[in-house]
């Protein structure tokens, strides 16, 4: 149980790479971190297989491998991890409040690393097949998809993004998209309608999804949205591309949040709120990837007991 009198000096809500890289600065630091987390401890890396771009692994690491690492780090440092779902925070200074159904944990500075989750289809079969052929990162897995059949869903950046990187590895890219016109801005527009190994279903939504975890995707059925006319569509990869979501509910109200829900973070990983620092993909829409997150994480701790050293100087 949370000691209710205690105020720790710093408080982190995830444990993603931004979480976890924060933790070990400020165990470093000696700030004796607390860090909580929820059901999915290592974040949306923990659901990904190889990773291959992340600095110091010249052979790549599994996703969930190199989460573990980051944890045994920030324990050797002498993290205290606690798995706690909160349900509400209380972001009124000096003193920080975060909620769980066991209780409340105080700090005098908090960072924020609760991520973002992508949006899915909500198509059955859809969890059984991620990461056998159902994909919500292009950057994480395009390169298994050498010489294959892929489909990108979705019309915005991230979508043409997506089609254009597979298209370097792919036989043949389809973009299926639900409206006639594009989202994305008119460069990566641009590149992905002239490239020759990229082409568009309009007005078209995916399904269904065919396949097994055994045997991992085969197939799509693509609907046209207008006509109503279904079609089955071969294919070896489907990469969803409509968005993500950060996980910023609990904040709502309380941190100035940018239009799409992201924690709005200045001078590095400020929020509006003295003491209260975000990091990660919950206050970026832009890299997403697992080394920005940590990154991010590195700069919060610093700025979090920066932070902490000004107040003690003020009032020591
Ligand atoms: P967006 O929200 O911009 O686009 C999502 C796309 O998915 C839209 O085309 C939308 O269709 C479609 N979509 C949403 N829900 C569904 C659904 N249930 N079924 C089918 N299609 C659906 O997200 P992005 O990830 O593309 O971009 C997010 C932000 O990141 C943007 O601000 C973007 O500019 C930025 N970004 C910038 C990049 C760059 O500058 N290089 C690269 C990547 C992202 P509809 O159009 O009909 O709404």
């Amino acid at each position: 149980m949370p000691d209710q009198c205690k105020v720790e000096d710093l408080l982190i809500l995830g444990t993603g790479p931004a979480g976890l890289t924060a933790a070990i600065y400020a165990a470093r630091a000696n700030l004796d971190p607390l860090v909580l987390h929820g059901q999915q401890p290592g974040g949306q890396l923990t659901t990904t297989t190889l990773v291959e771009n992340y600095p110091g692994f010249p052979d790549g690491i599994d996703g969930p491998e190199l989460m573990q690492r980051l944890e045994q780090q920030a324990r050797r440092f002498g993290t205290r991890l606690v798995q706690q779902t909160v349900q509400r925070v209380d972001l009124t200074p000096p003193i920080l409040r975060v909620f769980t159904e066991e209780g409340c944990y105080q700090g005098r500075t908090l960072i924020i690393t609760t991520g973002a989750s992508a949006k899915m289809l909500g198509l059955p079969g859809e969890k059984e097949m991620y990461g056998r052929g159902v994909s919500v990162c292009a950057t994480c897995d395009g390169f298994f998809y050498r010489d294959k059949e892929v489909v990108v869903v979705g019309g915005g950046d991230t979508a043409m993004e997506d089609a254009t990187f597979l298209a370097r590895f792919a036989r043949h890219v389809t973009v299926v998209h639900r409206r006639d016109q594009l989202r994305a801005t008119p460069p990566l527009q641009q590149r992905a309608r002239n490239h020759p190994r990229i082409s568009f279903r309009w007005d078209t939504v995916v399904s269904a999804l065919h396949g097994d975890r055994d045997s991992g995707l085969t197939g799509l059925t693509l609907r046209h949205v207008r006509t109503g006319e279904e079609e089955l569509f071969s294919c070896d990869g489907v990469f969803i591309a409509v968005g993500h979501q950060p996980n910023t509910e609990l904040f709502r109200n309380q941190l100035r949040l940018d239009q799409g829900g992201y924690i709005v973070t200045r001078n590095g990983a400020e929020t509006n709120i003295p003491g209260v620092f975000a990091a990660g993909d919950v206050q970026d829409d832009r890299f997403r990837q697992a080394i920005t997150a940590a990154g991010t994480g590195a700069m919060a701790a610093i700025q979090a007991e920066r932070f902490l050293d000004s107040v003690d100087a003020h009032h020591g």
